[in-house]
């Protein structure tokens, strides 16, 4: 998968800006022999921001660019001229990131909608100039504040594709469709086989009190079957989705039938996925007739709840959202939030790119000297 551009783990190292030094200049003008002091004050340093953004669907963007660095305010000068405050850096995350500490594992913060921003390192205030410590007393401090220093911060951003729905069926299925109606997501959607070769993952919200997230996994079926070797990576995420919900359309040949041939392609996968709970949504049944619907009904799999969807009627699309948040819910221990949450154990993360390029490059290096006056 070295060609993926499905990134849902970056590391990268985020810095806020110093503040800037405030000025200790005096005034001189001709005819004004003994001018006060007029040193401005430094500028603040910029900060480091998250901020959800729905337009991107994966942490590519953030894979070639990890170092994030705010700019550093600039020092105040004469005329109570006042630095100008450093630029603040923005990091767009897709919704659904949570953010953990680089070096302890520690959970940060979870981006769950667009627009949200969380200051992750605040910019260092800009000194005071002398101006501001003139008083009755001292009508000319030669001294002013040095800025705020910087703050820094390796963190984690880990895509929440955890504790969630993965779909599984055949190709056509009607998978793409169903995620782009329940969820803002757009994925690839076509009436041909192995269109979706990477997860898409959406949003899913639940009458607007709940979300969880739900991930249209290729190479469990397609993959698997065709030998393309995509599996593997994204087992690991059909490995932390909590419940699975089987799609096989209305117009299959036979629908119980169908669903134990996918049953079975999961458990030569690995049977611990048969663990996991299940839901069979019997999908295209706008097709169906209610007579044709309730013969259906009658011979469909026992062993997990059913329901009849249509993503292009939207029947049973509301039933279908309230029947996952009741079942992911339901589950023994299982609190969605707090698996999401959990910190990281860093020993288990197998990053393939190290640590050392997250070391801040040597031109950078020079800007963090002070610079004095
Ligand atoms: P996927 O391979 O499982 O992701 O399937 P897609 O979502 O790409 O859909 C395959 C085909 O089935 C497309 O031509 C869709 O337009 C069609 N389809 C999807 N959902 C429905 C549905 O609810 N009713 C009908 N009649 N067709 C659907
Ligand atoms: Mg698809």
């Amino acid at each position: 998968m070295a060609e993926s551009n499905f990134v849902d783990y970056v590391k990268i190292y985020a810095r806020s800006g110093k503040g800037g030094r405030g000025s200790t200049h005096f005034r001189r003008e001709k005819y004004i022999p003994r001018g006060g002091p007029d040193g401005g004050d430094g500028g603040d340093g910029g900060s480091v921001v998250l901020r959800g953004n729905r337009n991107y669907w994966t942490l590519l963007h953030l894979k070639y660019q990890r170092h994030i660095l705010a700019g550093h305010g600039q020092s105040g000068s004469g005329q109570l001229s006042k630095g100008k405050d450093g630029e603040d850096k923005i990091i767009e995350v897709p919704v659904g990131t949570i953010i953990f500490n680089g070096e302890t594992g520690e959970f940060i913060a979870d981006i769950n909608h667009d627009g949200q921003e969380i200051v992750l390192l605040k910019g260092g205030r800009g000194g005071k100039g002398n101006n501001f410590f003139k008083t009755a007393t001292n009508q000319a401090p030669k001294y002013a504040q040095p800025g705020e220093p910087y703050q820094e911060l390796r963190i984690i951003l880990q895509l929440k594709l955890l504790a969630d729905v993965g779909l599984v069926g055949l190709p056509n299925a009607g998978k793409s469709t169903l995620l782009s109606v329940v969820s803002a997501a757009k994925p690839k959607i076509a009436n041909y086989p192995f269109t979706t070769l990477e997860p898409s993952l959406g949003i899913v919200d639940v009458r607007g009190d709940h979300s969880f997230v739900m991930a249209d996994i290729p190479g469990i079926i397609e993959g698997a079957s065709e030998g393309k070797g995509l599996g593997l990576r994204f087992l690991r995420h059909i490995e932390r989705n909590s419940l699975l919900l089987f799609m096989v359309p209305a117009d299959a040949a036979d629908i119980r039938k169908e669903y134990e041939m996918l049953l079975n392609e999961l458990a030569c996968y690995n049977p611990e996925l048969l663990d996991k709970q299940r839901i069979l949504a019997i999908s295209k049944s706008d097709l169906l007739d209610e007579e044709l619907e309730n013969e259906l009904a009658k011979d469909l799999p026992e062993d997990l709840p059913n329901l009849f969807i249509s993503a292009i009627t939207h029947k049973g699309i509301i039933a279908l959202k309230d029947l996952l948040w009741k079942e992911l819910n339901n589950q023994p221990f299982h609190d969605i939030e707090s698996i999401a949450y959990k910190p990281l154990d860093l020993r288990l993360e197998d990053l393939d790119d190290d640590d050392d390029d997250l070391e801040i490059p040597e031109d950078e290096k020079e800007d963090l000297e002070f610079d004095f006056e």
